[in-house]
Formats: C-alpha cells, structure tokens, sequence
C-alpha cells in the first residue's frame, strides 16, 4: 500500500519532494499550500500582463543534480542570460563585483583609489582576528574598499551594522570573494581561461532564466505533479499539529485535518514549532526568538525612461541618503516579463522588519515615497510611471542573529519527532537559494526512503565552499 505523505508548502522545496516522491510510485503525495500561489518566494507575480520576480532569481547551480532537473523540466524555455549588476554610490556606477578598470578609478578619483589600496595592503599584513562580519570584509578587501562599497548596502539588508553581525555570515555567503579572487578572474577572463565550477557565484558572468522568470519552472514541475497524481490544496494554511508517540499524528488547517506517514514541512521554523502542539516550553521559546529579515519591491511600470538604456539585471543602491536596497530592470532578465515594447519594467527593492514603519506605510504612501526616492537619485521622472503595484514578503531572509546560536537544540528536538522532515529555506532556516532547497528535498525523499539519519538532510549548504555574495 501506499505511504501517505503531506507537504507543508508549495515552494521550491515542497514541489521537489512531491515531484521526487510521486516518481518513484509508491506515495500518495499532498501539498498544503497557505497562499492562492505556486511558487513560494520563487513565484512570478503577474501585474496587468508585467511580470514580477521577487528578489530577481538567478539559475545557477553548481550542483549537478539541480541543474539536469531544471533542464527536464523547463529545457527550451530557459534564457541564457548575461549577468550585469553594479552599484550606484555617490550617484556614480561601479561595477559588482568591484573591477579595477579606469571608470573605477575615474569615479573613486586617484586619491581614493590610493587610500584604498594602501589600506588594502595594511589589511593584507595586519590581519584583523574575525568576530564580525565588518572584520571579515576589511580582511580580504581593506577598510576604504569596505566602507564605500559594503558597509551601507548591507546594513541596509539586515537593519543591523556589519560589526553586530557575526563573521559567520560572511564565511557562509561571501567566502572566497576578496580583491585576490577578483583580480584573478580578471586575469583568466582576458586570457579566455574561465571554468565555471570553480569561480565564485558572485563572479558567474551567465545564468540561465526562464523566459517568464522563476515561476514558470515552478509551474511546469506542479502540472507534473498533478500528472502523477499528486494534489496541491491552496489557501490551506498548516496551523496545529498534533503529536502521539514521537510521531506527527494529525495535520490540521483551518477547515480539514490529515493524517499522513511523513510530513514534509518547508513552513519557517519558528512557526512549526509553535504549530506542534506540545513543543517544549523552552524549545518554543528559542524559535519565538529566531530573527528574519522581511521584504517590500514596488513594481513601476515606465515609458520614455532612460533605465531604457541600462543593461542591469540588479543595481545595488549603496547611496546612505535613501531607503531603496537594490533595483532590478526586469526588461533585461527577460524581454518576455514585460507585456508591451517601449515601456520599462523595475522593481525597486526595500528590506524592512514586519510592522516597522515601511511595512506599516499605507501602500499608496508606499509606493509614492519609493517613486520620489528614484527621483531624489535622477533615475525616473514621476510623470513618466504608468502603473504600479507594491508586494510584501514576510520572512524573506532567515537571519543568523537571535537565538541561532542555539539552533542545535531545536534541530535535534525536531530530529526526535520520527516522521517530520524539515526542508528548504525558513524550512530549515538557513540562507538557501533555490538549489539547496530544492537538495534538502532530494537529501529528505532518500533519508525517507532508506530510513537513514536526518543529519544528512541539515548538512546541505553547510559546506564552506559555495556561496554568494551577501545581497543577493
Ligand atoms: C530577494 C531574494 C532573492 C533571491 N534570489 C535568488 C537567486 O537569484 N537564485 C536562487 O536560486 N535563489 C534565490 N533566492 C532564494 C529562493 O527564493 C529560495 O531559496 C526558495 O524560494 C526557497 O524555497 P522554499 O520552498 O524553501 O521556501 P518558499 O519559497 O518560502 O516557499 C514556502 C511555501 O510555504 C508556504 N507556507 C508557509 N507556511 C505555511 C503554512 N503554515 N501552511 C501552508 N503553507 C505554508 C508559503 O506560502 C510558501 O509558498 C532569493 C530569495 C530572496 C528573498
């Protein structure tokens, strides 16, 4: 007979576990999806026909599994894009990741660029010891290079200085990024010698996209599902979960309750471990104080724009003066997000905490104030907006402050519940991008399968040799 399993979420990570699980016959397989979406953060939002990527979603992996998957699952439809993100500061463009070319040295002007190859060098011997993430960006790129080019833009994505964030950080989203490995990629660019496996992300030049962004992958692999006999319930938010006997009993939302073999939960931490209805008080207490960072983008629709001829995927905002935390150009991730020519489609991205006083704006407040903050930097006229639309994401990074530290012992109290595997993102609140989480499911269908330890499904992306740069 077969085993019944219910999914918790319909992102990602939920949607790699049904389709993996469905493959192999022997399950009967359903998601409880909490919003009307497939997708998750990963989801394309239609806009009167313009399309929204939440974040921007890269395709790069170097996983080979993942990228094999992807192929099955979208091939003709994926684009192959040309990366290209810069920073605007001090209302002038840099390239990302920093270049050493003469428009840099131009805009930072030769005394700058001076003081910051000194204070590279004094980096470079007086190696500081690396209790926080300031101290990690002045190790590898010196004090000048960190404060005009890091220092503002991250702070504005965690809300907190990069001296009260822990080196932690930078050692899993930065790693091997320094001035060293951006002068040699230049080096290997010019002679033609790039591999791409060993290059950092932040330095991958290509990626693939779909032509209507990350939602349509998502879309295709939730139709598979449905194919094989899956089910995917909407507007099925997971709120309790009752245990008997180490082992999930019942699942209930609002309307229905489930029985299941095994639960695969993608929902955050900190609310699955208030949803089981005998967490430990002091287990609870940990999640309640687990910390996230929480996302706004305002799409503005433009015509007669000089964005026009930009050719930006992302440009990271480092201007202090202004809330803006990155912009992206849709037009330039895919032609094919924006329904008509001549018109210029942007998301402007802001990272704020739920309730404070972003979140709490009135959304027409909203949107006004984020149009008068890209005229405040020369990038739009107000007359030239034809439409607009504002998105909220709640937990859309898990941070690693609060109780993270003690994280072990919420894993290992969820590790005892026998038949719950926790995958994904906020599923496992770690900073994945779509391919780890999408390898949290594979790791979880196996362990399942094989009845093999869970420790297998935590330790995807603890690794501390890939990762990106820290804004993406
Ligand atoms: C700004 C930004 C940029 C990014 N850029 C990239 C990139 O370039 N490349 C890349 O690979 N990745 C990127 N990512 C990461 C990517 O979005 C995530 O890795 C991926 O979406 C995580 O998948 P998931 O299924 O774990 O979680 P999610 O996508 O969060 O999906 C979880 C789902 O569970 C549902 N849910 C939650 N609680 C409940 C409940 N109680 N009951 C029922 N359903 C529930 C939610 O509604 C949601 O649909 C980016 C993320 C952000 C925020």
């Amino acid at each position: 007979m077969k085993k019944t399993i219910i999914i918790i979420g319909a992102g990602p990570a939920g949607l790699t576990a049904a389709y993996e699980l469905l493959k192999t016959k022997n399950f009967k397989v359903t998601i409880l999806e909490e919003s009307e979406y497939i997708g998750g953060i990963s989801k394309t939002y239609n806009h009167n026909g313009n399309r929204i990527d939440i974040g921007g979603h890269r395709f790069f992996s170097k996983i080979e599994k993942v990228n094999s998957w992807w192929k099955e699952v979208l091939n003709e439809e994926f684009l192959i894009r040309d990366r290209k993100s810069r920073i605007l500061y001090e209302r002038k463009f840099y390239d990302y990741p920093v270049s050493l070319n003469t428009t840099t040295i131009k805009n930072l002007g030769i005394v700058r660029f001076i003081k910051i190859g000194l204070s590279y060098i004094k980096a470079s011997i007086l190696k500081k010891e690396e209790k926080t993430l300031e101290d990690f960006f002045i190790n590898r790129f010196g004090y000048e290079l960190y404060i005009t080019f890091f220092r503002d833009y991250t702070q504005k994505v965690w809300g907190v200085p990069c001296n009260k964030i822990d080196a932690l950080f930078g050692h899993q989203r930065v790693k091997g990024l320094s001035i060293t490995s951006v002068l040699i990629h230049m080096l290997k660019k010019s002679l033609g010698k790039l591999n791409t496996k060993n290059i950092e992300t932040s330095l991958i030049e290509q990626f693939k996209y779909p032509k209507l962004g990350p939602g349509q992958l998502w879309e295709n692999v939730s139709q598979k599902i449905l194919d094989l006999g899956g089910e995917i319930i909407f507007n099925e938010k997971v709120n309790y979960l009752e245990t008997k006997d180490s082992k999930i009993s019942i699942i209930h939302t609002q309307s229905k309750s489930f029985e299941a073999d095994a639960i695969f939960s993608s929902m955050p931490i900190k609310d699955l471990i208030n949803a089981i209805t005998n967490s430990p008080k002091d287990i609870i207490k940990l999640a309640n104080d687990l910390e996230y960072r929480d996302f706004i983008t305002v799409g503005l629709l433009l015509e007669n724009s000089t964005l026009d001829n930009l050719k930006d995927n992302w440009i990271y905002i480092q201007e202090p003066d202004v809330k803006i935390g990155r912009l992206q150009i849709f037009n330039n991730w895919s032609p094919f997000l924006v329904k008509k020519e001549n018109t210029t489609w942007i998301g402007l991205e802001y990272f704020c905490n739920e309730n404070d006083e972003l979140w709490n704006m009135k959304q027409k407040e909203f949107i006004n104030f984020a149009i008068s903050e890209l005229e405040k930097l020369s990038l739009i006229k107000k007359e030239n907006v034809l439409d607009s639309i504002q998105l909220k994401v709640k937990k859309a990074y898990p941070s690693y402050f609060g109780s993270y530290n003690r994280f072990d012992e919420i894993k290992n109290y969820l590790n005892s519940i026998d038949n719950i595997y926790c995958v994904g993102r906020n599923g496992q609140h770690r900073y994945n991008n779509m391919d780890h989480s999408m390898m949290t499911s594979f790791e979880a269908v196996n362990v399942l399968i094989n009845n093999t330890s869970k420790e297998k499904i935590w330790n995807v992306n603890t690794e501390k040799e890939y990762h990106e740069k820290s804004s993406s």
